[in-house]
């Protein structure tokens, strides 16, 4: 890793060196925190967790060829070389603010309440078209994400593509300092984290710490559709480019077309010029994806064939809106996440399937005070859609269930406390060529649905 010596990692956070001179000018080649996967001539963070401490592992992990390690302890006098820190977790975010500033690589930063993820997708897709890019693995978007993320950049990236997620305020503030974003993105300020974050508006003000570190000749790329975004006028002498589905945005679409489970159509306009895509993942919401990417990909002067070509080349994320064809039925595998504003995107998709439709949903969680009644209705909305059956599993979903089954007597709505009832009994309540839609809060562990039905 470019310049990252022991002495510069020392340097970055405050450590104490322990080893010979000749070892502090030596580069690490890479930074990691799983014991399990030991790199060679790299550094080992280790970590202390709720059930272990890897400290545990340091000298088994440098028996593989392992260059040094940091340590919250002292060692005393070892073989190798290591860097006593007080604290591995701030030692991370010191170094990856440290080695990201040195390597000068542009920097776009997504934040939001939903849609982080699908959004850095997108935006990576379009930028891969013109640059090597590099984007958050998977879900790897808090304080010791990021820096992990951070460590991955190598001197061939041309760009990075990184995911900052928060839940309580100073977080996005700490995020950024390791960021220092060129580009900032917020995809919408909706209802999650709302335990600490109290309301809208203070999700608002933790969301736009973002800016905090933002380049002076920087940008920001909001959704101008969101009405709290929409107040956001200027940040650091910088005009926002808002994005949406109506005309008064800077870069808008329209002639959206839903296209069944292969995506969703549209024209994106920019300026006097626009081009029609097809959107290869279904869901209204992914429209907005795409004009967050558009929006980036003019700021880092593609063209827009290349924004087009980069939309169309974007690939399905496990847990995402991931369309599985197990021979039996159609599965709509979405349970990584849920929330009430995802959990409406994905029942319209449901709603424009083919053949019966159902939608097996779970709790939703980190709402606040306000759970119950989100889950009532969630349950209301999806009986209003043209849905055939809803299956509702989980403490909290009896709200869901409850509310629908008043709202609509004759839909078919069912209810399990827990899914592996449901799973036991999933062949009697499917029929063949059924797509069914899979979608809960993370803690729910709704893949192990999907395994199920790729089984049946
Ligand atoms: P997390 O906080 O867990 O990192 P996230 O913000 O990264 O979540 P995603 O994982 O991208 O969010 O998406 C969560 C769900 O929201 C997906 O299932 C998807 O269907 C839906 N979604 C994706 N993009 C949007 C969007 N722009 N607006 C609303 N919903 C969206
Ligand atoms: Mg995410």
């Amino acid at each position: 890793m470019k310049n990252l010596t022991l002495e510069h990692i020392a340097e970055a956070c405050g450590g104490i060196y322990h080893g010979t001179e000749a070892m502090k000018k030596e580069e690490v080649a890479s930074i990691f925190t799983d014991s399990r996967k030991a790199e060679k001539g790299g550094l080992f963070v280790p970590i202390k967790g709720a059930r272990v401490d890897a400290h545990d592992f340091i000298p088994q992990v440098m028996e593989q060829g392992v260059l040094a390690t940091l340590s919250e302890k002292d060692l005393g006098e070892q073989e190798y070389p290591y860097i006593q820190v007080e604290s591995s977790l701030l030692a991370v975010k010191e170094i990856a603010e440290y080695y990201l500033k040195q390597l000068q690589i542009p920097v776009v930063g997504i934040t939001g309440s939903v849609g982080k993820t699908s959004t850095k997708e997108m935006i990576a897709a379009v930028l891969s078209q013109k640059y090597n890019t590099l984007k958050t693995q998977g879900n790897f978007n808090n304080e010791l994400g990021l820096p992990l993320t951070v460590f991955r950049l190598r001197e061939e990236h041309e760009i990075a593509v990184l995911e900052m997620g928060i839940s309580d305020f100073g977080e996005m503030h700490r995020l950024a300092k390791i960021a220092r974003p060129d580009t900032c993105v917020i995809t919408n300020i909706g209802l999650c984290h709302l335990e600490f974050l109290k309301s809208r508006d203070g999700i608002l003000k933790a969301k736009t710490e973002i800016f905090d570190y933002l380049k002076e000749d920087g940008h920001i790329i909001l959704n101008g559709d969101d009405d709290k975004l929409i107040t956001v006028r200027e940040a650091k002498g910088i005009r926002p480019v808002f994005f949406g589905i109506k005309n008064h945005q800077d870069i808008w679409a329209d002639e959206i077309q839903p296209e069944g489970l292969k995506g969703i159509s549209c024209r994106i306009h920019a300026g006097e010029e626009s081009f029609s895509v097809l959107i290869p993942i279904p869901g209204h919401h992914m429209v907005y994806n795409a004009l967050a990417g558009t929006a980036v990909g003019l700021t880092y002067g593609l063209t827009l064939e290349e924004i087009r070509a980069g939309i169309e080349s974007l690939q399905p994320v496990s847990g995402r809106f991931h369309i599985l064809e197990t021979g039996k039925y159609t599965v709509i595998d979405d349970c990584y996440n849920a929330n009430p504003v995802s959990m409406r995107a994905s029942l319209d998709v449901l709603a424009d399937a083919l053949g019966r439709k159902i939608a097996l949903l779970g709790d939703m969680g980190e709402l606040g005070e306000e759970e119950v009644q989100m889950h009532r209705e969630v349950g209301e909305y999806a009986v209003s859609k043209d849905i055939d059956m809803l299956v509702c599993v989980g403490k909290l979903s009896q709200y869901m269930a409850e509310a629908a089954r008043t709202k609509a007597e004759k839909k078919e709505v069912l209810y399990f406390a827990d899914k592996e009832i449901l799973m036991e009994q999933l062949p009697q309540i499917l029929k063949q060529g059924d797509t069914v839609l899979v979608k809960a809060s993370h803690f729910m562990e709704f893949g192990k649905l999907v395994e199920r039905l790729s089984e049946l």
